[in-house]
């Protein structure tokens, strides 16, 4: 694959309040064609640090693209600084200035000199028209080397690369295509399930794979094949998910970037169920997630948040025997609630949750991520004990996970 980096200049973009996106969507549009980005970087409006590092990436790469700083103002220093290092004079080119002096009259305004400087092109540039505002950006093609400086603002970057730079790279990287896949894994960490399909995809150099884990406790599958067709990166990427789903079973939740609580909405609208919910620790999360999706209402039906020991008697019906018996986290309790929240909505599923998230509530007995899920189906009242990690957030997601994913595995799988 040809090597491309990524220069994203400004100094908004070193601060903790601006991310740069751009570099992002640059990377997802080069990949497309074939490109690789082997590296980014992030400049501040500071001469001297930019030219520094574009002496080093004139060195190393073929492909450099920049965004940010065309702009009219002091800071802008793109256009100065790649001519220098290019070692190409900045020429004024009247037919643009025209341009942006119209622009400006149009919208009734005075043009001030200093907007003189988005005229100025290296020497031998190909110009690249901006639809959305004022600043052109600028294309270099020196043998077989490439340096392209867009602006800054997403919106005018965007429409001037897939217009006037992806025709141009799409060429030079020679029709190489790249696809990639998501796999969803929960119920397993990250180590296990790499050493169950390491096995597996180390057997590929091509598709390449990457496990993982993120915020929402899932374990994400990365695969990326490269070839000359999209239907051939397909077919490699078929070949591997086959055998790695054949691996990991169940615990495989979705083929692609589908969530939990998609896949379970998806899952009970094929089968024409209904879901109500009883939350205790989770406060309402499980019933958030699952109507995140719009149109739920065809599958989810009602939540019932029960905080305490009375309203999952009044609101549920769960036994006050059970509550005194077993205590109000316990599996008896989930599976009560669960059992109530389907009585009483009349649903296909009812699904239980109560448990201790913490940081207080603990007893010797029950520590802080002590969580009981219940689930009643037409047939049968289950339940899964579990002892999570992490602090009150990451428990009542992770509460809420486990109820979800006990609907999938042992009511919306099974059913079928
Ligand atoms: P400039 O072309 O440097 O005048 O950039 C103008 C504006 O574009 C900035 O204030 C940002 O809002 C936006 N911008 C610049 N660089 C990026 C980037 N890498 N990612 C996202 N937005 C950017
Ligand atoms: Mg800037």
């Amino acid at each position: 694959m040809l090597p491309a980096e990524i220069v994203a200049i400004g100094s908004e973009l070193l601060t903790p309040y601006h991310t740069d996106t751009n570099s992002l969507w640059l990377t997802e549009q080069l990949n497309a064609v074939g490109i690789e980005v082997k590296l980014k970087t992030i400049v501040g409006d500071d001469e001297a640090r930019l030219e520094e590092m574009l002496r080093d990436a004139w060195q190393r790469s073929r492909v450099i693209i920049s965004t940010g700083g065309l702009g009219p103002t002091e800071d802008d220093i793109t256009r100065k600084v790649f001519a220098k290092v290019l070692d190409r004079p900045l020429e004024l080119h009247p037919e643009i200035l025209a341009g942006i002096q119209a622009l400006f009259e149009k919208r009734g305004l005075v043009m001030s000199p200093n907007n003189e400087r988005q005229a100025m092109i290296l020497s031998g540039a190909t110009v690249l028209p901006n639809s959305k505002g004022t600043a052109p950006g600028i294309l270099v093609s020196d043998n077989n080397r490439y340096v392209v400086m867009l602006p800054g603002p997403p919106r005018e970057m965007k429409p001037m690369f897939t217009e006037h730079v992806l025709p141009v790279l799409a060429k030079l990287s020679q029709g190489v295509r790249i696809c990639r896949r998501t796999l969803k894994v929960v119920g397993l960490g990250e180590s296990a399930v790499d050493s169950l399909i390491a096995p597996i995809y180390r057997q590929y150099q091509n598709p390449t794979t990457t496990i993982l884990f993120n915020m929402r406790a899932e374990v994400n599958i990365h695969f990326t094949a490269t070839a000359a067709t999209e239907f051939e990166a397909n077919q490699l990427l078929d070949e591997l998910t086959a055998k790695v789903s054949a691996v990991l079973g169940d615990n495989l939740f979705a083929w692609s970037d589908e969530h939990l609580e998609q896949v379970v909405g998806r899952l009970l609208l094929e089968q024409k169920a209904t879901l109500a919910v009883a939350e205790s620790c989770t406060g309402g999360l499980l019933a958030m997630r699952l109507t995140d999706t719009a149109g739920s209402s065809a599958y989810f039906q009602e939540g019932f948040i029960t905080y305490t020991a009375a309203a999952k008697m009044t609101t549920l019906g769960v036994p006050v025997e059970i509550i005194a018996q077993d205590g109000v986290v316990s599996a008896a309790v989930a599976e009560a609630m669960a059992l109530g929240a389907r009585t009483r909505a009349g649903t296909t599923f009812g699904l239980g949750i109560t448990g201790i998230a913490g940081p207080t509530g603990a007893t010797a007995a029950q520590p802080v991520g002590t969580v009981f899920v219940g689930l009643a189906t037409p047939t049968k009242t289950i339940h899964r004990a579990l002892q999570l990690p992490g602090d009150r957030d990451r428990i009542r997601w992770l509460a809420a996970t486990a109820a979800l994913d006990l609907l999938r595995r042992r009511g919306l799988n099974e059913l079928l």
